[in-house]
């Protein structure tokens, strides 16, 4: 019984594998051969992108600094100029 589990198992892993393959595309922005998702461009093109243009794409700002908060140098009390 344990052997029959494991047989299909074993079918079950190659068609991941198969599948997988089968998933190697073309990245429609940077050409490299990979394994592509799906990804709607403009919610109206289909196009394949590799999982590094996906992720470039989803998130397109790069992150940047967010707004500092003022960081300006703490008011020094006039008292310490005498201290410099
Ligand atoms: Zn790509």
């Amino acid at each position: 019984m344990t052997y029959v589990l494991a047989r299909e198992e074993f079918i079950k892993m190659r068609n991941n594998i198969r599948r997988a393959v089968q998933a190697l595309d073309v990245c429609w922005k940077c050409q490299k051969v990979s394994e592509c998702q799906k990804y709607i461009l403009g919610h109206t093109v289909l196009v394949w992108l590799c999982n590094g243009c996906l992720s470039v794409i989803e998130k397109p700002a790069v992150e940047r600094p967010r707004t500092r908060t003022h960081a300006a140098a703490p008011n020094v009390p006039d008292s310490w100029a005498s201290l410099r």
